[in-house]
């Protein structure tokens, strides 16, 4: 991390989750202050919380996200087993069957894939964020409970964001200035409403939706001689388009969940769920839940297109705004992106700020570039 003479530049971050907490971690050092908008409040402990409905399902963090996160927070990956979750060694750990059979397992370490439910690695990653933020030179806010209900500026610079309390009496909303806004709201972000509010025209958006839903449950071995030692991964393919994936995490529970495409999509009720298990390419993760418990209820996600908005287009961000994460581009989840392409974002940011020599005009549209 560079330090940089802050001048008394301050900054705020929409949104509380992975990439906003990563955020805060690369512009640790380049400015005075930092405020950190979040609108659920954290749960005690490492619990599941409303803002982050996609934290329900199975996600694993893969080597490139780990590197970068370890590059941002040392130790990350280390406290992340701490809090149990389980390394997956591709293909060694991850039995997969494909249109024409089961893959060859062979030990190669390359490639190390983190299994462990989203409240837990966000926790870990927030409670790192924040210490690295009271070892450093600027000083770090959360306001928890708190929305963020648009930009405040012009059409060529924003200057802050407009805020209102979701606890108790909203009452009215109040204004906070920052000479950097970062975007980190993930998927459902309103920046392209917020531009048009200071008459701006939104950034070029391109879709490409693949029609795929998740539905999840998690289940414990009823007995661990019987669980089996790796995950199991059955894709769907064109002439069966349902697939599943069964992977180990935290506190020997499991998840499981079950996708297809349009026409296809996992039922959420939990009988129907386990008889969708059954018309999956292949028997074997139904056969498994015979000896397993379920944890939870089914949960069900549609929203899985991928979505990219081209802010780092010439003029498409005014002065003093930057994106990152999922605000910018969403991936479908089935190739498990999301989390890493988040921290990357993030350490692309922390390099071009470095490289800028702070943050100075026009830096913000260079980090975005970057990202
Ligand atoms: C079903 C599914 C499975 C996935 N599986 C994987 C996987 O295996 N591996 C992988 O790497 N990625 C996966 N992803 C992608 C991953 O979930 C995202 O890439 C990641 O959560 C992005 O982090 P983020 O911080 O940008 O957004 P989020 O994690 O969604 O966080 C956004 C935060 O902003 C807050 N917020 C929102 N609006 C406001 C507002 N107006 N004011 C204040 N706060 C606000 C929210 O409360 C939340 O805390 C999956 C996604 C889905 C949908």
């Amino acid at each position: 991390m560079a330090e940089h003479s802050n001048g008394g530049r301050t900054a705020i971050v929409i949104g509380g989750g992975l990439a906003g907490m990563l955020a805060v971690t690369a512009l640790l050092g380049h400015v005075e202050a930092i405020t950190v908008v979040e609108r659920d409040r954290y749960p005690e402990g490492r619990g599941f919380r409303k803002g982050v409905p996609q934290a329900r399902h199975l996600h694993i963090l893969l080597s490139g996200g780990q590197r970068a996160l370890e590059e941002l927070l040392p130790g990350t990956v280390a406290a992340l087993g701490e809090a149990g979750a389980r390394s997956l060694y591709l293909p060694r750990d991850l039995l997969t069957r494909t249109p024409t059979g089961w893959q060859r397992r062979f030990d190669e370490r390359r490639h190390r894939t983190l299994s462990v439910t989203r409240p837990v690695l966000d926790a870990v990653v927030r409670e790192r964020a924040l210490q690295a933020a009271a070892a450093s030179s600027t000083r770090v806010e959360v306001l928890e409970a708190t929305e963020v209900t648009g930009l405040t500026g012009d059409a060529d610079r924003v200057t802050g964001v407009r805020v209102r309390s979701r606890d108790g009496a909203r009452g009215a909303g109040r204004d906070l200035p920052a000479t950097l806004v970062v975007d980190a709201s993930g998927r459902g972000s309103r920046t392209p409403q917020w531009f048009a509010e200071l008459g701006r025209s939104a950034p070029r958006e391109e879709t490409v939706d693949a029609g795929l839903a998740y539905a999840t449950r998690m289940y414990r071995p009823k007995d661990p001689d019987t669980a089996p030692e790796v995950g199991v991964n059955v894709p769907g393919w064109p002439e069966c388009p349902r697939g599943a994936a069964y992977v180990p995490v935290e506190d020997g529970a499991w998840l499981l969940t079950l996708s297809g495409v349009r026409g296809h999509h996992p039922p959420t009720d939990a009988a129907e769920f386990t008889a969708f298990s059954a018309t999956i390419g292949d028997p074997y993760v139904h056969e498994l839940l015979a000896y397993a418990e379920p944890l939870s209820p089914v949960y069900g996600f549609h929203d899985t297109c991928n979505r990219r908005r081209h802010f780092a287009r010439p003029g498409a961000l005014p002065e003093g705004f930057l994106v990152l994460g999922d605000a910018g581009c969403t991936f479908n989840p089935v190739y498990g992106q999301g989390m890493s392409v988040a921290a990357l974002g993030a350490l692309a940011v922390r390099g071009a700020l470095d490289a800028a020599g702070g943050l100075r005009p026009g830096s913000a549209a260079a980090a975005q570039r970057a990202v």
